[in-house]
């Protein structure tokens, strides 16, 4: 315990709250926010834990030092679309637009005239710009919700005919099955896990078909004897085909020579084509809808379509994405191998570690079974809990007893950091 006279030297909250430093911390933390921090610091010298001199510097460390409490986590994991780290990093264009929409912007509004306009009418243009086979394009909160309007508004109440095959799961519990009932359309199976064949949906399509739904596996692999019925030969049965691609490619990309893309499904026939914009496409969380215009008004008038609807924020950011250029997924993804060696021997050497090959994976529902090769940093096991719990926070991979530091999704003007981080955990407990 201070003596008294210390206690009466421990400064006033009014004039802690009057240094320039806090009230510069109050508008950005608010006024709540820094008195705490002030309370703190004058019970710390209160308790005698520090001097009353000490307590401005221990207010001002006592305030948040983010404004959320999301921490950026650097991703060493090599695996590139992880949905448990937030999933894509946005490009800077992306960035951008989205401090831009932070403000009033006119996401609803025609400045010329002065009148009501179509909200996301720049993103839909881009998305109509980057797929031209598509018609029609409606974005909403993400890959589920594009899938629920459509089976809504094709089928609430009548069928939708699906493979066996293709009833998957999507993480975290949510099953398809149980996301597409929910809609009040009824599930109508066909073929069996590994095999369905375009008789058995032909034998299923009737007068109470609202739609035929394909969906891609998109995290995991039926391997031997399987077969399954494209979109093209779906597109006979006339019925509206929709295609859940989930990973959001618009385009094929050689390097994913199995994950299907927006326009080759809808020049196969596909009336509506849904995907999620946080993957492949290295955009936001979003859910994107391209297909037939007629079927696509369709949807958007649809009443489920407002309580779907994305912000000014999404819109903004998914527009840079499909506009701008080279998303650090897409980087990532097609990282250069020799450049990537390098640096990742660089690091070891500076570390005085070894280098070994790793597997790298796409990830999020993208590409299972594809292997990227790569290489990593390897370090004791024990680093893995410290470079998670140090700053900045570094999520490694643990396989077989060793830490994996992979560096295929990290930007290299993080490398110092980096480095930093793991000579902090390789101190940490010696
Ligand atoms: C990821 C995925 C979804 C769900 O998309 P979200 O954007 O996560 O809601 C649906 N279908 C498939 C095939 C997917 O891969």
């Amino acid at each position: 315990m201070p003596d008294q006279d210390a206690r009466r030297r421990i400064p006033r909250t009014d004039a802690l709250l009057a240094l320039p430093a806090l009230v510069e911390a109050a508008t950005r933390h608010g006024e709540r926010v820094v008195r705490a921090a002030v309370t703190e610091a004058q019970q710390q010298a209160r308790d005698g834990r520090i001097t009353p001199e000490e307590v401005p510097a221990a207010a001002e460390a006592a305030l948040p030092r983010r404004p959320t409490s999301l921490r950026a986590v650097i991703n060493a994991t090599g695996v590139v679309v992880h949905t448990n780290i937030g999933r894509a990093p946005l490009s800077a264009g992306a960035i951008e637009a989205l401090s831009l929409a932070a403000g009033y912007v006119d996401v609803e509004y025609d400045a010329e005239t002065g009148a009501r306009a179509r909200r996301g009418r720049g993103t839909i243009a881009a998305l109509l710009d980057a797929v031209p086979a598509a018609g029609g394009a409606l974005v909403v909160n993400n890959g589920a919700a594009a899938l629920v309007l459509a089976t809504t508004a094709l089928a609430a109440g009548r069928e939708v005919v699906v493979s066996r095959g293709e009833m998957v799961e999507i993480g975290d519990g949510f099953r398809l099955p149980d996301l597409i009932e929910s809609t009040g359309a009824r599930l109508r199976e066909v073929g069996t896990t590994n095999r369905t064949t375009l008789a058995d949906y032909r034998a299923a399509v009737g007068p109470e078909t609202g739609c035929i739904l394909k969906v891609h596996p998109s995290n995991f692999r039926v391997e031997g004897f399987t077969s399954s019925v494209g979109v093209a030969e779906l597109s006979t049965l006339g019925r509206p085909v929709v295609m859940d691609i989930g990973s959001g490619l618009l385009h094929p990309d050689p390097l994913l020579p199995v994950e299907p893309d927006a326009t080759t499904a809808l020049t196969d026939g596909a009336t509506i084509v849904t995907a999620s914009g946080d993957k492949l496409l290295g955009g936001p969380q979003a859910g994107i809808i391209l297909g037939e215009a007629a079927t696509v008004e369709r949807l958007r008038r649809h009443p489920l379509a407002r309580a779907l609807r994305v912000d000014k924020l999404t819109l903004a950011a998914l527009e840079a994405t499909v506009r701008g250029p080279r998303t650090p997924v897409t980087a990532y993804l097609h990282a250069d191998p020799a450049e990537a060696r390098r640096r990742t021997e660089a690091l070891a050497a500076a570390l005085g570690r070894k280098v070994v090959d790793v597997v790298g994976r796409v990830g999020g529902g993208g590409a299972p079974g594809l292997e990227l090769p790569g290489c990593a940093v390897e370090l004791p096991e024990r680093c893995a809990a410290g470079l998670r719990r140090g700053d900045p926070c570094v999520v490694a991979r643990v396989e077989r007893g060793r830490c994996l530091v992979d560096l295929r999704c990290v930007p290299p003007e993080q490398d110092d950091r980096l480095e930093a981080a793991i000579r902090a955990a390789l101190a940490d407990g010696i």
